[in-house]
Order: structure tokens, then sequence, then C-alpha cells
């Protein structure tokens, strides 16, 4: 492992979450296996890759997360594939991370948890609790977090704490709580052992359709654009890949510090004091693995976009009136940077590009309602006209 800020080195343990010296973030470096390779795998979802996850563990909390499917496009473009993570326990990629991270924690012998959050991590870490039987507390900006997201928490069971102020504010209390109490294991991605459940998007990625050429991810906290990225990495050093797809990160307008940074070539990002934006998963001034995510768009020679909430829910619309899949805003934000990145010419439309659609659309019941679609109110006895003139145009 191997601390961010004072490049502190020492042997993997399970127990660092935070540099023992500076309190900074850690890197996990995994040791690259010999004789790797996909076909001696068994079994199916995050748990598949444990070879390539490191740590020991005593019991594994799953819900039988990952596995999710890698969907091809068959009206915006051939080459442009879905990987489709609304489709995993809780409805988001959070529980690839969730899996390790509480399997971790319950291996060694905490009793409870705590997390901060836009509302998935929440809503995923009350699950994973649930499941191992131990007690989860969630730290949520009041009032920010979209429905279906805060309905998982209170029926899953979490004390749900809510903070006045951003999910920035919810971050730097449970980051301070656990530096304090040791006893509370913290779930949000600072935590890098997430990060190792996460990195496995990339390992279905590969086994199911070989190197993409771009992988376009929404940032948020900025943990997943590097999860995946690290996971493309370690399989160019176990010599399965030999290429890393491009990692493109897209931001919103009104939350888009890391994006800003690297579009204007800058090497650290100005961090946002009120973020802004429709896409509450992604609402966060002051991503906390920026270093991380900065890094994988560069190693990979990737870039990153920003897109305005218009241009979200418009692309939310898109993704599902022409392909029938539904993701929450946050999610429609891969989808709106690459119609940009097609336009700006820094992707070409002939490339293979993966967009990770992280959250399903069901999360946000009151974006999805924001697109338009005709509501009549009927008299039962004039369905039959008013469906004629539909049909005939005479209605519209
Ligand atoms: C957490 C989340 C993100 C952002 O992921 P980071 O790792 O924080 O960058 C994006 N979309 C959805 C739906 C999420 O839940
Ligand atoms: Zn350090």
């Amino acid at each position: 492992m191997k601390c961010l800020s004072c490049q502190y080195e020492m042997p993997i343990d399970q127990h660092q979450i935070l540099c023992p010296k500076c309190g900074g973030l850690m890197e996990i470096i995994v040791e690259p296996l010999k004789d790797f390779s996909f076909s001696k795998l068994r079994g199916k979802g995050v748990w598949r890759y444990k070879e390539l996850i490191p740590g020991s563990y005593k019991s594994i909390v799953s819900i039988n997360e990952g596995n999710t499917p890698l969907i091809k496009s068959s009206n915006i473009n051939g080459n442009l594939y879905f990987k489709f993570e609304g489709l995993n326990p809780t409805g988001s990629f959070k529980d690839r991370g969730m899996t390790v991270a509480v399997s971790s924690a319950v291996s060694l012998d905490y009793k409870t948890v705590i997390a901060a959050s836009t509302g998935n991590t929440a809503a995923s870490a009350s699950a994973y609790a649930a499941r191992a039987g131990i007690k989860s507390f969630i730290v949520l900006p009041k009032g920010k977090v979209a429905l279906g997201k805060l309905a998982q928490s209170i029926l899953y069971g979490s004390v749900i704490l809510e903070v006045d102020g951003s999910f920035d504010v919810a971050m730097d209390a449970v980051m301070k709580l656990y530096k304090d109490l040791k006893i509370v294991y913290p779930l949000n991605s600072f935590n890098p052992w997430r990060l190792e459940g996460q990195k496995t998007i990339a390992f279905e990625i590969i086994e199911e359709l070989g190197v993409p050429d771009n992988v376009i991810v929404p940032v948020g906290n900025a943990g997943n654009i590097y999860a995946i990225w690290k996971g493309f990495n370690e399989l160019v050093k176990v010599g399965v890949i030999d290429r890393i797809p491009r990692m493109i990160g897209v931001q919103a307008e009104g939350a888009s510090p890391i994006a800003s940074a690297i579009i204007k070539g800058k090497d650290t990002p100005d961090f946002i004091e009120n973020p802004d934006t429709i896409a509450t998963a992604i609402r966060i001034g002051k991503p906390v693995n920026w270093q991380k995510a900065v890094r994988a768009i560069k190693e990979s020679g990737g870039t990153a976009i920003i897109v305005s909430d218009s241009e979200i829910l418009d692309a939310q619309k898109t993704l599902a009136r022409k392909e029938g899949i539904g993701a929450e805003p946050a999610s429609a934000t891969a989808l709106a940077g690459y119609f940009k990145a097609i336009n700006d010419k820094i992707v070409d439309k002939d490339e293979k590009t993966v967009l990770i659609l992280t959250g399903h659309s069901l999360k946000d019941p009151d974006s999805m309602t924001k697109a338009d679609a005709k509501r009549i109110l009927v008299n039962p006895l004039h369905i039959e006209k008013i469906i004629l003139g539909e049909i005939n145009g005479s209605n519209s």
C-alpha cells in the first residue's frame, strides 16, 4: 500500500484505510499473478475475480452483485455499449465495492459501519450491513437525496443522519469521525478496499468484449473512474490485455472541479463550495479521490467533459426512448458526454466505446417525470377517438 500524500509505503494490511503516517489516501498495489487466465475462473459477479482481490475474508457478504449486462446500442450507434450497473442488487455499481468493504469490515470484527452519501452509497451500505447483521449509520445532505435512494436506506434499516449542507460536509464529518473513533468502519470510497470491488467492472468488460477504445464514466467523488482504470491496468500486468482504453470522465456543469482542471490543463482542481446539478449522485464539489481520477485519465490518454443539466436530461430521455434503458441522471451524463465527445471529435463514431451507466432510473423518480409525455385525462368512452387522433396525427 502506498500513500498518495506522503508516499509512505507498507505491506498490504486490511486494517489500513488511511495512511498511518499522515492520514492521506492509500493506494493498494496488487502484485501481478503468474499464470492468470479468465478461462480458469468459476462463478459469476465480483467474487469470480477473487484471485485478483487482495485481503483475506473470514466470510463474504454478498448479494450476487456484478455480472451486469453489457448492452449493445441498437439505435444510437452500433459501436456503443452500455454497461448497465443499474442492475446491481441495490441498483448501482456501489454494490461491487460494498461487498468487498463490508466483507472486510466483518472479517476485522467491526460491528458498526458508517458512510456519507449522495444516496447510492447509503442504499448499498444499508443493504450490505443488513445482510451482515451489523449496524449502519448513514450521513446524508438533507433534502438533496433522490427519493428512491432515501427510501432504500429507510427500508434496509439504517440510522439516517441528515446534515444541513452538501455531501462534502457529510464526507468531512465521516472522515473526521473515523480518524477519532476507530470502532466505526467507513464505507466511503476513501476506503481503498471498496475500489478493489469496483475494479471488476473492467474485468467484466474485457471478458465479454475485449479492449474497447474508450470508456466513459460519470465522475463524482472520483473513485470509480480510477477503480475501472486500475482493473484494466492489472490485466495488462498479468498479460491478459496489451493496452488500456482511454478513460473519459464526465462531470455536470455545476459540479465539475476535476473536469475543469483537466480541460484547463491544470494539475490540481479548484474545489467548489456549493455544487449544484440535477444529477444528485455527482453533486460533489470536493472529490476525495481527485488525485486518483486525474492519474487514471492522464495515464490512459483520456480526457474529461462537462455537460449541462439540460443535456443530462435530454440524454436520459434519449437513452430511455431509443434504447429502452432507464438510467438515473448521473448515469445519463455518460451519454451526454459521448454526444459531446463525438461532436468535438474527441471520440470517433467508429471507435468501440463503453458507457458506464452507474445507476438505475428508479432511483430518482422525480427526474423521470421531467421527461415530457402526453398525459391526457380521458372519459373512458372517448379513448378510441383519442387513439385514432394520435395515430392519424391530428392531436399532435
Ligand atoms: C457514486 C455514483 C457516481 C460517482 O461515482 P464516483 O466514484 O463517486 O465518482 C456516479 N453515478 C452514480 C449513479 C453513483 O451512484
Ligand atoms: Zn501519508
